[in-house]
């Protein structure tokens, strides 16, 4: 794997991009627990089982864990598939819980007016009432946090929201954060997502996420982001 693809925190957990483009998967592993956070969309999937199984995925004598960020289809479509093969503990936000058992996007919106003039109506009611994932019934749901150390690994996942009411961050290590669509990785210019329900609730998120001492953000769309650019853009947010 490339190493621009892999990451490292002092106390020896990796993360590890598994598919990187349209929607990035990743998977933090120690020796204990395995966790791949999101799962992309239905055409990733041949990928998904490959880099699964170069990196032996669920078949080594670990936890093995899903924890999907929020329940969108290109983070979720591939969960229920994901479910069945390889048995993880299934993870999710209590609010974006009966999305993903309906199988549904739960809720989505521009978060400024050019991306609401690009991103037509009729585009926006398709995905959120028309368009459907198969089904998966998550195991685990939590509000506020959920810490992870009891499952062998020193993380905890935040409920970080305002791209969707319940969008959510593991973060590792108190050094490395997987951030979902809580921030975007794509455009030079800004590292603010061109889709959010709630912009204020997505401002107050960063402040969450920047009170964490992480270095580093891994957003599901485009490139690993710095923390001094987001303190910069945090700080003209307010
Ligand atoms: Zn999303």
């Amino acid at each position: 794997m490339k190493l621009e693809n892999v990451w490292q925190t002092k106390q020896k957990i990796f993360i590890y991009r598994l598919l990187a483009g349209r929607s990035n998967v990743f998977l933090v592993k120690n020796d204990q627990v395995e966790i791949l956070i999101d799962s992309s969309w239905k055409l990733a999937r041949p990928r998904l089982k490959r880099a699964l199984t170069k990196l032996n995925y669920s078949q080594e004598k670990s936890v093995c864990v899903l924890f999907l960020t929020h329940a969108h289809f290109d983070h979720a479509e591939n969960a229920a598939w994901v479910q069945n093969e390889y048995h993880p503990h299934v993870i999710i936000h209590q609010s974006e819980c009966d999305f993903l058992k309906a199988g549904r996007n739960s809720k989505i919106a521009g978060s400024n007016k050019f991306i609401r003039r690009l991103f037509p109506s009729l585009i926006q009611n398709w995905l959120n009432s028309t368009y459907r994932y198969p089904i998966t019934k998550p195991e685990i749901t939590f509000t506020e946090r959920l810490e992870l150390q009891d499952f062998g690994m020193d993380a905890t996942i935040l409920h970080t929201p305002g791209h969707t009411q319940g969008s959510s961050s593991l973060i590792i290590n108190d050094e490395i954060a997987i951030v979902g669509d809580a921030m975007h990785g794509v455009f030079p210019n800004t590292a603010f997502p061109p889709f959010a329900v709630d912009n204020d609730q997505l401002i107050a998120s960063w402040g969450k996420l920047l009170k964490t001492r992480c270095r580093l953000f891994l957003p599901s769309h485009g490139n690993a982001l710095q923390r001094e650019r987001i303190e910069q853009e945090y700080l003209s947010l307010q």
